[in-house]
């Protein structure tokens, strides 16, 4: 089965701004070592621009007023824009915010489509993964919740949809968004909202209604690195995706788990990660892959590299390629290798301790609902 990455240089026109912590930056870096790999001379990967996303999508998930509030807010002089949380903070009104937020967000979509239709059986929008925004409220750096859109699509379609969120911060507006219904299965794994933007996501919060059951969160201590964090993923993502049997899966992956990381606190290297992502492949479920956090943007762009290259079945060496080294050096890496040195940071028994409390609740309260 062929992959799907979704791309355009149009990214590079949207700036958040000096000194704020998301670059958009980050995804040029991680397309031109793709392209540094040669990934996308493989006949099996499929290089798709996305389109910018409709009105009607969007407003699957958010409000009208909002989204008229979002498209006018550089010319808005009453400063009403503000009461959306558009313009100062974490989400500044910058040149283009709309056109960057629909274009992340159409990205998303067609990452949905083309899995839906099975014109690839996983698709990677790496600017999309943009889990804070609300119905009526910008957020942490995210304006349209871009996953919520994509998600709303394949319920628009009949699909039964799992959303799992490996992002260092709770993803909590797909959780919102999804909350009342079982429909939608969302597991958020991140670090605890007790030491941790956005301050939700604890384990008791397991749904409502007919959505109980169907919201899963396993919250981790600050510093917990590899093993830990893959261990709790290994305990509740593969029983919960297998009992749930979902038609698609939509994953946030977040690199902000990074110990290189300068705004969580969790210590992941990139073998943690590849091999939760190895595990999502595995589940042979058609899958559209978001991106989201990450600040250190060379360990950005290497982890991303990394995640395609799993989710195209490719290999890729370890040595980074003359032809971007300089590149990524000058936005700050290290050495030359592709993967982390390090293969174990930090697993401190306090960690473990909290993981096994969390995890030992899911079973217990969540896994019921499925017959686990
Ligand atoms: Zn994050």
């Amino acid at each position: 089965m062929k992959s799907a990455f979704i791309y355009t240089p149009k990214y590079h026109l949207y700036d958040y701004g000096p000194g704020h912590p998301m670059k958009t930056v980050r995804l040029r870096l991680c397309y031109e070592l793709l392209d540094a790999f040669n990934i996308f001379q493989n006949p099996d990967v499929m290089l798709i621009e996305p389109l910018t996303a409709k009105r009607e999508d969007v407003l699957l998930f958010h409000n009208e007023d909002y989204i008229n509030a979002l498209e006018h807010q550089d010319t808005d002089r009453d400063n009403s824009s503000y009461s959306y949380g558009i313009g100062y903070g974490d989400n500044p009104g910058f040149k283009g915010v709309y056109e960057w937020s629909m274009l992340s967000a159409g990205a998303s979509v067609r990452a949905a489509e083309i899995v839906s239709t099975a014109a690839a059986g996983t698709a990677f929008n790496i600017a999309g993964g943009l889990h804070h925004a609300m119905p009526q409220r910008a957020s942490g750096f995210c304006y349209i919740n871009d996953p919520a859109v994509a998600i709303c699509t394949l319920l628009k379609q009949g699909k039964r949809v799992a959303y799992i969120d490996i992002d260092a911060h709770h993803g909590d507006g797909v959780q919102h968004a999804f909350y009342n219904t079982n429909k939608v299965l969302t597991i958020s794994l991140h670090e605890s909202g007790e030491f941790l933007f956005p301050g939700t996501g604890f384990v008791e919060e397991t749904g409502e209604g007919e959505g109980t059951g169907y919201s899963v969160n396993l919250p981790f201590y600050p510093g917990t690195g590899d093993s830990v964090f893959v261990w709790g993923f290994e305990e509740v993502v593969p029983p919960l995706i297998e009992a749930y049997k979902p038609d698609v899966i939509v994953t946030q992956l977040g690199v902000d788990t990074m110990a290189s990381d300068p705004l969580a606190h969790l210590r992941l290297t990139t073998e943690g990660f590849c091999s939760m992502i190895e595990r999502m492949r595995s589940f042979g479920i058609p899958w559209a892959a978001l991106g989201g956090g990450g600040y250190n943007i060379t360990t950005v762009a290497r982890a991303w590299t990394l995640a395609l290259g799993i989710i195209s079945g490719i290999d890729i060496p370890d040595e980074i390629p003359e032809t971007c080294l300089d590149s990524l050096k000058r936005h700050g890496l290290e050495g030359s290798s592709l993967r982390d040195r390090e293969k174990e940071l930090c697993d401190d028994p306090a960690a473990r301790r909290w993981a096994e409390d969390k995890v030992r609740y899911i079973q217990e309260k969540v896994f019921p609902f499925y017959g686990i």
